[in-house]
C-alpha cells in the first residue's frame, strides 16, 4: 500500500487578494520522484512554498507526515529556485553543506567530527570536494546547484523538494543530479521537483503534477502524462499544441 508523505487539501494561496493557486488537492506518495510542471506563473513555486509554510494559504490545509507543525518540515530538504538565494553571503562551500547538519542540532551546538564527515561525503557524492574551501560567491550556476544538493544530502531528510534544480545548469551537473536522485529514491527517499523541460519528464520522473493555477492532472506518468493534459495546461485553444 502506498503511503502519503505530503497531503495538500483544498489549498488556495493569494497574493494581494489575487489567487495564485486555487483549491489544490494533491498527495505526494512515499518513494516517488514526482515532477511539478506548468507554464511560467502557474503557481509551481507557490504550491511548494505553501508546503514549506513560507506562504500562508487563505484556505485549506497542508500536512507533512500527518502533521501540520513546523517540526514536520525538518524532514524535508528544500532547495529554492535560483535567484531566491543570496549567493553573496560570505561562506565557503563546506560551510554551506555543513549547514545541512544544523537542522538536527540547532545553531548552538558545534558540529561534531561525524557531522563534518557527513558533509565531506555529501560533497564527494556531488563531486565538489575540490571546491570545499571556495567562497560560494565564486561558483558557477551548476556548481551552486551541486552544493545545494550536497547540503540536502547532508541534511539526510526523507523528503526532497527542489524548485527547478536543473534550470540553467550544464548537462554534466544535470546527469549527476538525476543519478543522485534515483540513487536516493532506491534508499526510500521521496522527491518533489519543479521541472521545466517537458521532454525529459518521463525519463526522469515516475509521477507528475500538471499545474496551471489549478491541478490539471496528477498521477503516474503512464496515467497523467498525456498530450491532452499537457495541452490543457500550456496552450489555450487555437494557440498551438505540443506534439512530441
Ligand atoms: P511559477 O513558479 O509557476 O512560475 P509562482 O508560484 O512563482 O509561479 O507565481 C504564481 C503567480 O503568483 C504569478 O502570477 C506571480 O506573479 C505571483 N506571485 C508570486 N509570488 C508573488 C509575491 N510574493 N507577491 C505577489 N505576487 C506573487
Ligand atoms: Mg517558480
Amino acid at each position: 500500500m502506498s503511503v502519503n508523505v505530503i497531503e495538500v487539501k483544498d489549498v488556495t494561496v493569494a497574493y494581494d487578494n489575487t489567487p495564485a493557486v486555487s483549491s489544490l488537492n494533491f498527495t505526494l506518495k512515499k518513494g516517488t520522484c514526482t515532477a511539478i510542471v506548468g507554464p511560467n506563473g502557474s503557481g509551481k513555486s507557490t504550491m511548494i512554498k505553501a508546503i514549506m509554510q513560507l506562504v500562508k494559504p487563505v484556505s485549506g490545509k497542508v500536512t507533512v507526515e500527518n502533521s501540520s507543525s513546523k517540526q514536520a518540515l525538518k524532514n524535508i530538504a528544500y532547495v529554492p529556485q535560483k535567484g531566491e538565494v543570496n549567493w553573496d553571503f560570505p561562506a565557503t562551500v563546506f560551510d554551506v553543506v555543513l549547514m545541512g547538519r544544523y537542522v538536527h542540532k540547532g545553531w548552538i551546538k558545534r558540529p561534531t567530527k561525524e557531522d563534518k564527515q557527513i558533509a565531506y561525503d555529501a560533497l564527494e557524492t556531488m563531486k565538489m570536494l575540490p571546491f570545499k574551501d571556495r567562497q560560494i560567491s565564486e561558483l558557477s550556476g551548476g556548481q551552486r546547484q551541486r552544493v545545494f544538493l550536497a547540503r540536502a544530502i547532508a541534511h539526510n531528510a526523507d523528503i526532497y523538494i527542489m524548485d527547478e534544480p536543473l534550470q540553467g545548469i550544464d548537462i554534466t551537473t544535470e546527469e549527476l543530479i538525476i543519478k543522485t536522485m534515483k540513487q536516493l529514491q532506491k534508499e526510500g527517499k521521496t522527491f518533489l521537483v519543479v521541472h521545466h523541460n517537458l521532454m525529459t519528464v518521463p525519463e526522469y520522473f515516475d509521477h507528475v503534477v500538471i499545474l496551471n493555477k489549478q491541478i490539471i492532472a496528477q498521477g503516474t506518468i503512464e496515467d497523467a502524462w498525456t498530450k491532452e493534459n499537457v495541452n490543457a495546461a500550456y496552450f489555450e485553444k487555437g494557440v498551438g499544441t505540443w506534439t512530441s
